[in-house]
């Protein structure tokens, strides 16, 4: 028996972006700036899926930028707002405490501002008016962490920097977002909005980031100029083309897949609370508990008495992929940063495991974990007593 939970760090390509790719792989080439026919054709195909991506951001086909991933567009966020605003006197970026690495660091080096979240994980709407004022360049709020996978209510957000910084920059990460929610809806508020292709069935390696016109980015790679001068290199025309495939899918049938997996994350869920003793879920109080501040995929459990490493050791041993807190924390086995920001302690977080589900998940994968956590937990407390 072996069981895949660790979507929210990368998961499968869909088919329909792996046939759509498969011509640009095999023969279908050019190079989208070059001047004949297969530059016309390679440019034909960028412009399809510029449009698409465009549909499903909810942003003028003009306004995608294809980036690498979803770190360099969080990068290019924080940075090239930075830089395009230093000249107007602001200078300073501000961040929840729980954004990803790829706007935290930026952030964090530019000597920047973050902003508190309740226990819940919300970010605090009173502490974000607190770090605003006129020297703000660029706010960045996810649409949905990665780790507690709770949604944040970007609306308000954009209100109090519109009331408190009016001349800053908001940009939200919404590589978490997409494949659960209706991104072009939630992310309207925001003048810079992050995707990546892998987390929604498309390859690795490619994402976008929407510039709404007029907003003030610089880019961080200069060069040859593509992109209308925002991002420089020679696009991945192949990335670019599955991740549009893979959009489109995801638009298709993204209310039956969040109705779906919703059942079955509750499933898991619900029983490893009633079957194991002491496991808590991060930003889930109550008796019965309300995750509809959650993305459907994400069930965050928090073990007392066990150490993470320890359990997806043995969860991985009986063939169960799933991670502590984000893909690249749990190489590290750092603490949380987004634990310690919703008040988790330093003990409790320790013992932090994410189990993700995604498109192709199925009840068999819950049942999987569900046959095997229990007896993992219990022979780990025992060896410690
Ligand atoms: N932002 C969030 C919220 C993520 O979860 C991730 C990936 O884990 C990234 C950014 C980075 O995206 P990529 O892996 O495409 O660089």
């Amino acid at each position: 028996m072996s069981a895949y939970l660790d979507h929210a760090a990368t998961t499968p390509m869909r088919p329909e972006a792996v046939e759509a790719m498969l011509p640009f792989l095999t023969g279908r080439f050019g190079n989208p700036s070059g001047g004949h026919a297969r530059g016309r054709d390679a440019r034909r195909a960028l412009d399809d899926a510029r449009d698409q991506m465009a549909e499903a951001l909810g942003c003028a086909p003009g306004e995608v930028v294809f980036t690498s991933g979803g770190t360099e567009a969080d990068n290019q966020a924080v940075h090239g707002v930075l830089a395009a605003q230093a000249g107007a006197g602001r200078t300073v970026a501000v961040a929840s405490a729980i954004e990803h690495h790829a706007v935290l660091l930026p952030v964090e080096r530019a000597g920047g501002r973050l902003v508190a979240v309740d226990r819940r994980g919300v970010v605090d709407l009173d502490a974000l008016a607190g770090a605003l004022g006129p020297d703000v360049a660029v706010v960045s709020v996810m649409l949905a962490n990665n780790e507690s996978g709770v949604v944040q209510p970007l609306a308000e957000v954009a209100e109090v920097v519109r009331e408190r910084a009016p001349g800053a920059v908001l940009h939200t990460d919404a590589v978490q977002a997409f494949l659960w929610l209706d991104v072009a809806t939630l992310a309207a508020p925001a003048a810079l909005v992050s995707v990546s292709a892998h987390k929604f069935g498309g390859p690795q390696g490619v994402g976008a980031l929407v510039v709404r016109d007029g907003t003030p980015v610089e880019p961080l790679l200069i060069g040859g100029g593509q992109e209308r001068e925002r991002r420089s290199g020679t696009q991945n025309v192949a990335g670019v083309v599955g991740m549009a495939a893979a959009a489109r899918a995801v638009l298709d049938d993204r209310k039956a897949l969040v109705e779906r997996v919703t059942a079955l994350r509750d499933r898991l869920a619900d029983t490893v609370l009633r079957d194991v003793p002491g496991v808590a879920e991060s930003g889930v109080t109550g008796v019965a508990p309300d995750r509809s501040h959650k993305v459907a995929g994400s069930c965050h459990l928090l073990v007392e008495e066990v150490e993470s490493e320890a359990l997806l050791f043995l969860l991985d041993d009986a063939g169960i992929c799933a991670s502590a807190a984000s893909s690249c924390a749990s190489g590290a086995m750092d603490p949380s940063h987004v634990l310690a920001a919703m008040g988790v302690s330093r003990g409790l977080a320790g013992g932090s495991l994410r189990l993700t589900l995604g498109w192709p998940s199925t009840g068999a994968d819950v049942d999987a974990v569900l046959a095997v956590l229990p007896g993992a937990v219990e022979r780990l407390r025992r060896l410690d007593r």
